[in-house]
């Protein structure tokens, strides 16, 4: 390791023992004065604890980031990145294109999902998952869908240069057998029997190189779905790029989804302007301890359209990108109907080249524009920030962690754990602690999130040795 290299990794070290020597010594003080304070200038005290500790946590964070991309390690990552992603796409392009159309086995998925836009795209992807597991070419059927009376090929790529058609031999439904010719798939809901490569599943003949380069390979491996299934036509690509010139989109920008209307109160908590920006003013107060910014830019996408005029008269400071019409539009949309393709395309499309993403995980179209993130950079998994669930894919398997430390419950609503202990995880309350059941006890309740690990589900793929590695 270089001299720079050695000097900015022993710093770490030393700031995570100064971040727990402020701590510590200024939590003992409370303890001592703090029954002699007014409630005011106790809510001072901790208020400075919090701004200096957050500003610890900035360095730190911002240290280990340069330490990351030293040695060549950056360049590493985006030659690995590309060329794994390009593997997977050749395996893609190879599956979609059959020699013969007319004796190819196929899988059938309709595209008429009674659902929003995001979770219509979340069914093709488990479509698209299903056919690479089976070695099936997909027949997307997207007549009449919601979204654009065409189909799915007036605003994306067809999914295939020769092969679209859906017949066949002999037919069935899932599962078949591994003869039948055409396939024909049911929503995820339906699916029975439920095969080992649903999401979150990684293919095990990738594994090894997928876990090395990112953060959280089981999005990585989505993402690649989305990318080779929204590939825009050359008109969608066309009214993009003059939405992005219109607006000015420039970066560094934090793109922010506030998803509200028909989501809250029956999927989603209600959840106020103020609690985003607290996340937006902490990615641009990390970004300003090492450059200038000119401009604190925030992509506002909503289904409520009254958000961006608050925000805009509430955070003066900040410049909002985004458009009141696209989210009056969003709200028909919620209702299914095909007027505002054209405003989800934008959102999504700007969310997912924001520099950050600040949302709700609960929402598809968050959860989208996150998957997509992933196809732009070499490992975008930590960045976002989800007001509510931690990553899934609708109809996903049990999502696992394992325990890598031992945990010994010292409050009411906590959990007990060993090394190696498997919990099937609820949720992050992002405040230290996770909610799950650890499965040999069978106790549920909160554990310390630092202390487990996902576990990841790999799972045989076939491995595609017709195309090169
Ligand atoms: P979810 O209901 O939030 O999980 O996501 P879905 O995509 O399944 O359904 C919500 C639908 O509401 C979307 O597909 C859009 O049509 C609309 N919608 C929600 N939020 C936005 C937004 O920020 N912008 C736009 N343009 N549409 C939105």
């Amino acid at each position: 390791p270089s001299k720079e290299y050695e000097v900015r990794r022993r710093g770490i070290y030393r700031g995570v023992q100064e971040v727990w020597y402020f701590v510590q010594h200024e939590l003992e003080k409370l303890k001592k004065r703090g029954h002699d304070q007014s409630g005011s200038e106790l809510a001072n005290l901790v208020q400075e604890i919090v701004s200096l500790g957050k500003e610890h946590e900035i360095v730190l964070l911002n240290d280990l980031q340069e330490l990351s991309s030293m040695e060549g390690h950056d360049s590493w990552r985006a030659a690995e990145s590309r060329a794994l992603s390009d593997l997977v796409q050749r395996r893609l392009h190879y599956l979609q294109n059959p020699v013969d159309c007319s004796k190819a086995r196929k899988l059938v998925c309709n595209l008429n999902k009674s659902c929003g836009y995001g979770c219509q795209i979340h069914h093709a992807a488990y479509c698209f998952i299903m056919a690479y597991a089976t070695k099936r070419t997909l027949i997307l059927n997207s007549k009449k869908w919601r979204y654009h009376r065409g189909g799915w090929e007036k605003v994306f790529l067809p999914l295939s240069d020769t092969c679209t058609d859906s017949s066949g031999l002999d037919r069935s439904n899932w599962p078949g057998t591994n003869d039948t010719q055409v396939i024909e798939l049911p929503i995820v809901d339906m699916l029975s029997p439920r095969p080992a490569f649903l999401p979150l599943a990684i293919p095990r003949d990738l594994s090894d190189r997928m876990i090395r380069l990112h953060g959280d390979p089981q999005v990585w491996w989505i993402g690649q779905f989305m990318k080779y299934l929204l590939r825009y036509q050359p008109e969608t690509q066309k009214m993009l790029d003059q939405a992005k010139e219109a607006m000015n989109f420039k970066k560094p920008l934090v793109g922010v989804h506030v998803r509200r209307t028909d989501k809250v109160g029956t999927e989603a908590a209600f959840h106020s302007i103020d609690e985003y920006m607290l996340y937006v003013a902490d990615f641009f107060n990390e970004l300003e301890m090492k450059e200038k910014v000119d401009v604190r830019r925030v992509y506002l996408a909503s289904d409520d359209p009254s958000v961006l005029p608050e925000a805009r008269k509430k955070y003066p400071n900040y410049e909002f990108l985004g458009d009141v019409s696209i989210a009056k539009g969003a709200a028909v949309a919620t209702r299914y109907t095909d007027s505002s393709l054209r405003g989800i395309l934008i959102d999504i499309h700007m969310l997912a080249h924001s520099d950050h993403l600040v949302c709700t995980f609960s929402s598809q179209v968050c959860r989208l524009a996150y998957e997509i993130m992933q196809t732009l950079h070499p490992d975008a998994s930590s960045k976002f920030k989800s007001l509510d669930d931690i990553y899934y894919y609708g109809g996903q398997g049990p999502h696992q962690q394992i325990a890598i430390y031992a945990h010994k419950a010292q409050r009411p609503g906590e959990i007990s754990m060993e090394v190696g202990d498997v919990l099937g995880i609820a949720g992050n309350h992002w405040d230290g602690y996770s909610k799950g059941t650890n499965e040999r006890t069978k106790q549920s309740g909160l554990y310390p999130s630092f202390k487990a690990v996902d576990k990841y589900n790999i799972v045989d793929f076939p491995v595609y040795s017709e195309v090169a590695i």
